[in-house]
């Protein structure tokens, strides 16, 4: 009998496993590997500093989640496991064409009117800069109208991190079984286990991290989760003979990206299609939006060569949080899902929190924003 079963094995699911197994619980993480698991298809930005979302909330928690990477980082390291692809780049926030000067002055402002307000980050590494120094930045630029750096900005590797977890975790005695959680075992109104491909598997404490596909587990539990998949279709280029490990992450101003990776790789992204459904295909429309838009803002990547295209399904709640937590209609079952665009910068400490949770423990943040509980009567 295991202590935890953690459905679903994307960065939430083997974040929450992790760090079950870390604090000495028995844990078998069951996943499915959905053709459009989110966690296989992100871009990688980790940036809170630089978010204009206005998400309450939000922004404490991913700050809290930005500054636990580099904790991870050393427990993996410890734990023998390899590389993530983790790295503090710098991110340039840039507005490419005039009319995008208004809203990057709105963003501009928001963005270092919180930074005065809470003395973070320092005025050196988040500050607005020239377009000369956003072109030294990253150079296929061509029109810049206006620009701002935050040094610390990091990215990831989403698979890379979900192996070097699985790895860790497994060395720890987590246990990894490819399958289906098709229902959940109760008893009266507790958990008493999980039904995988037909077999009982017995366990006292389930977590359920199945991104995008959480909310079938709703019904059986009688709760509303209101989550569902966002997709995103993004592209990975490659540039020949460009020092592409030292430019910087650029955020634009229609919601696309642009990631460079020292291996020569320039991811450029993404469609956001909320009311995509289960639908996880690569579509001409959505690689003509993210081709078009990053060549407006970076002409300078026309001569790329196309090397992958990918699509993932967000698994975005309906008011854009998190949701963490218990489920208090039935004892033992937490959910860690709900992460929509913002997965790979909350999820390793989502994944602690979540552990500390179901194990007992004082998750040192308040959780009440994203509990399921706050859907009721919605
Ligand atoms: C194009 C794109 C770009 C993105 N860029 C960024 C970014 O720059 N920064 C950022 O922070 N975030 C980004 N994200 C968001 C981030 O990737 C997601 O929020 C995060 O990966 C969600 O992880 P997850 O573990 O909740 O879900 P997933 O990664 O989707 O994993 C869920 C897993 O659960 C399994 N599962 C579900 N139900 C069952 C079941 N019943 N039985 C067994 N297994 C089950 C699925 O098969 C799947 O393997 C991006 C996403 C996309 C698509």
């Amino acid at each position: 009998m295991a202590d935890v079963i953690v459905i679903g094995g994307g960065l939430l699911g083997f974040s929450t496993a992790y760090h079950c197994v870390l604090a000495g619980a028995r844990t078998t993480l069951v996943d499915r590997r959905d053709t459009g698991w989110a966690t296989g298809a992100g871009a990688g930005i980790i940036s809170p500093e630089t978010e204009t979302r206005g998400l309450p909330h939000w922004f404490e928690f991913a700050v809290r989640a930005g500054d636990y990477y580099p904790v991870l980082l050393e427990h993996l390291k410890a734990d023998g496991a390899g590389d993530t692809g983790y790295a503090r780049c710098g991110l340039v926030v840039a507005a490419t064409g005039e009319d995008e000067a208004a809203a990057f002055a709105a963003g501009r402002d928001r963005i270092l009117a919180r930074q005065r307000a809470r003395g973070a980050p320092a005025p050196a590494d988040l500050r607005e800069i020239s377009p000369d120094e956003a072109r030294r930045f990253f150079p296929p630029f061509r029109t810049v109208v206006g620009a701002v750096y935050h040094r610390h900005a990091a990215r990831v590797d989403g698979r890379l991190l979900v192996q070097a977890l699985q790895d860790a975790a497994e060395r720890r005695g987590l246990v990894v079984r490819r399958g289906s959680a098709t229902a959940l075992a109760m008893e009266g109104a507790r958990i008493a286990g999980v039904v995988v491909d037909g077999e009982t598997c017995p366990a006292s404490r389930v977590v359920i991290a199945g991104g995008a596909w959480t909310k079938a587990f709703g019904e059986q539990l009688r709760v509303r989760i209101p989550v569902e998949p966002q997709r995103g279709q993004i592209i990975h280029l490659r540039m020949r003979g460009a020092n592409v490990g030292e430019w910087a992450i650029v955020n634009g101003f229609r919601g696309h990206y642009i990631v460079p990776w020292p291996d020569g790789r320039v991811v450029v992204g993404a469609t956001r299609e909320t009311g995509s459904g289960f639908d996880p295909r690569l579509t001409a429309d959505g690689v003509r939006e993210v081709l078009g838009e990053a060549l407006r803002a970076a002409p300078g990547l026309a001569d790329a060569e196309i090397q992958e295209m990918r699509v993932g399904l967000r698994p975005l709640a309906v008011d854009g949080l998190p949701v963490l937590g218990a489920v208090p209609s039935v004892a033992g079952v937490y959910l860690a899902t709900g992460h929509g665009p913002s997965g790979l910068q909350l999820g390793p400490f989502s994944g602690k929190i979540v552990a500390d949770v179901a194990l007992g423990r004082d998750p040192e943040v308040d959780l009440a924003p994203f509990r399921v509980t706050r859907f009721d009567g919605t």
